[in-house]
């Protein structure tokens, strides 16, 4: 993380019901899993925040993905927000619903290993078969 001041990232659902805030977002990952693909329809692009560095308003049905996770989708238009394993300091933000990614960058990729066939990574980013020790799994 620099060490220049926080930045704030805002961001909102497709309708606008659902706001949120976030401070000193990570870089931003590519997941090819299998969740991702059923949750969207193929891969996601999403950023990492701590817990208690992102704010939401709103109303946001919480769905369970697994024992373990769950993503946040907006209650009116459904738009898919957040992924979240509870456990983790870090919740996941889809990229899409950020206002202004300025200065985000991409990391790379993750879940590879789950790629379904008809597309190919031809951007030269890393690319990992299930995700780095120690990053988050966004
Ligand atoms: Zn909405
Ligand atoms: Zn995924």
């Amino acid at each position: 993380m620099a060490a220049d001041a926080p930045k704030i990232y805002t961001g909102k659902c497709l309708c606008g019901d659902v706001t949120f805030t976030a401070q000193d977002m990570s870089d931003i990952w590519y997941c090819h899993c299998t969740q991702c693909q059923h949750l969207t329809g193929l891969y996601i692009a999403a950023a990492g925040v701590e817990r208690d560095k992102l704010t939401i308003k709103g109303d946001v049905n919480w769905l369970p993905i697994s024992d373990r996770s769950r993503s946040g989708h907006c209650n009116s238009c459904g738009s898919y927000l957040f992924w979240d394993m509870p456990s983790r300091p870090t919740v996941s933000v889809l990229a899409g619903n950020i206002d202004n990614t300025k200065g985000l960058k991409v990391k790379g990729h993750i879940f590879v290993s789950e790629k379904p066939d008809y597309y190919e990574i031809t951007d030269g980013l890393p690319q990992y078969e299930t995700y780095p020790e120690g990053a988050l799994r966004t």
